[in-house]
């Protein structure tokens, strides 16, 4: 079959974002006898799941410190327990674990989170804090540790298995998923964008929906959007910030069984998410690595085989960014020496069964980038009348609610949760609330 030359709807990239609003947009037509899936057409430059989507960890947690992101979230974890076979959902919980310094705003995450009804566990103390983990790990023995929040819903999804799933789901509802077709140019008419130019031929559509994850700041340009804006904080405006910053996510696996990891009753275990200033130090030659606020999360995974997480990203502080080939195909942008010694360690100072096992940690390519807007959240808005653009900072594999909201707004239906995230908020000095997590997305 060709490509069309006309599709009522055209989604732009087979990520958790295009595959879920392509999903979510055609129950929604169906529902209101307003078409179906065969009105949209999802393309991707290489296929399902070829970007962040592919390589996530895959937490899925309700901890931020921004309302509007705990509501997005509750949301979101709705849609991923609403189907957990098909979306290779594990719902084991999540914990934050926290220092003194984040007590504070982690208490107010654990209020939060019961008034709006998100089932959490808050503890505080350093006594109780180690009584309650050694209750879940006998060996557990981070330092430094004044509170934790132990959320019961959440958990993790396997990336790949999560996005195959997402697309046939979205296959069944009629939507067609075109890979190996690269959107080059966007053309308008009338102030609205009419057509695609891509490597196939051009394809004309009523409306696009963008959902590009790290390769945003391409389609940005071709929507001759602004690459650096006025962002208004706490009543000063501050022009000419940079629209897209890239960090590089640094992950990797330690070859270990994932059962490893069990809880003292035998069960697979929360996603675990520490942070501490407690100085940490080299497993086993004791080097100091640092004594500044750290942070590291893991969990067992059978599909990375053996247990998995990642610690804080850093800038990509160069002015041509090379995105492709992206992920662990990636000559520049997968960890290195550095980021093992420091989370082989946090594993360590964490949980006494991971200490000497350094040396089975998984040297294979891992890690990869993501775009950042300039306060680190979201953008979730229309440009040009009619393109949607889902850029959600780098940390929206869990937010695969967004496409059942985006769909809906589509269809002339806003969105309360949706709408702390227009670009507008940057110009109106609208910015959410920043946390004391050493982390950009807390
Ligand atoms: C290493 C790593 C770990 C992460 N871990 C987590 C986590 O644990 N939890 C969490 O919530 N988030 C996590 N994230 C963030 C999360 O993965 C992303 O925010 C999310 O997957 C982005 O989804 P997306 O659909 O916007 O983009 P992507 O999944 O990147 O998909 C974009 C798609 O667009 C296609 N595309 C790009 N340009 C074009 C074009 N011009 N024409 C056609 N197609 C195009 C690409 O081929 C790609 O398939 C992680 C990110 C990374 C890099």
């Amino acid at each position: 079959m060709g490509l069309p030359t006309h599709t009522r709807y055209l989604i732009v990239g087979a990520g958790v974002h295009g595959l879920s609003t392509g999903y979510h947009l055609a129950r929604e037509l169906r529902a209101r006898g307003k078409g179906s899936g065969a009105d949209i057409l999802i393309v991707d430059k290489t296929d399902v799941a070829a970007g962040a989507s592919g390589i996530a960890c895959g937490v899925i947690r309700n901890n931020y410190f921004q309302p509007a992101m705990r509501a997005l979230m509750a949301h979101s974890v709705s849609v991923w327990e609403s189907d957990p076979d098909a979306l290779s959902y594990h719902p084991v919980g999540y914990m934050q674990i926290s220092p003194e310094a984040m007590h504070e705003g982690v208490a107010s995450i654990h209020a939060q989170q019961r008034a709006i009804g998100y089932p959490s566990v808050f503890v505080e103390g350093a006594a109780d804090c180690l009584t309650y983990m050694r209750g879940i790990f006998h060996d557990w023995q981070a330092k430094g540790i004044t509170s934790v929040l132990h959320e019961q819903k959440g958990g993790y999804a396997n990336n790949k298995a999560a996005m195959a799933g997402l697309a046939r789901k979205a296959l069944a509802e009629g939507v067609r998923i075109e890979p190996g077709v690269r959107v080059c140019g966007l053309r308008r008419s009338g102030g609205a964008v009419s057509a695609a130019e891509t490597d196939r031929g051009v394809i004309s559509a009523d409306c696009v929906v963008v959902g590009v994850g790290p390769w945003i700041r391409s389609i940005w340009a071709m929507l001759d959007l602004p690459m650096a804006i006025t962002v208004v904080h706490n009543g000063t405006a501050h022009p000419n910030v940079t629209m897209w910053r890239y960090l590089c996510l640094q992950e990797g696996t330690l070859g270990v069984a994932p059962t490893l990891q069990q809880t003292n009753d035998g069960r697979m275990p929360p996603v675990i998410h520490v942070d501490t200033d407690a100085p940490l130090h080299a497993d086993p030659d004791g080097a100091l690595i640092t004594d500044q606020l750290w942070g590291i999360y893991y969990k067992p995974d059978f599909m990375f085989n053996g247990v998995q997480g990642g610690a804080a990203p850093y800038l990509v502080d160069q002015e041509e960014v090379r995105i492709d080939p992206y992920g662990p195909a990636s000559p520049e942008f997968v960890v290195g020496e550095e980021f093992v010694r420091m989370w082989c360690s946090g594993l360590a100072f964490c949980q006494k069964r991971f200490e000497g096992q350094s040396h089975l940690y998984r040297r294979e390519p891992s890690g990869g980038l993501g775009a950042f807007t300039p306060d680190n959240f979201p953008v979730f808005d229309v440009f040009h009348q009619n393109c949607y653009v889902i850029a959600d900072s780098n940390h929206g594999y869990k937010m695969i609610g967004v496409g059942a909201l985006v769909a809906k707004e589509i269809l002339g239906e806003p969105s309360a949760i949706l709408q702390p995230f227009r670009f507008s908020r940057y110009a109106e000095g609208k910015l959410h609330p920043t946390s004391k997590s050493p982390f950009p997305w807390s």
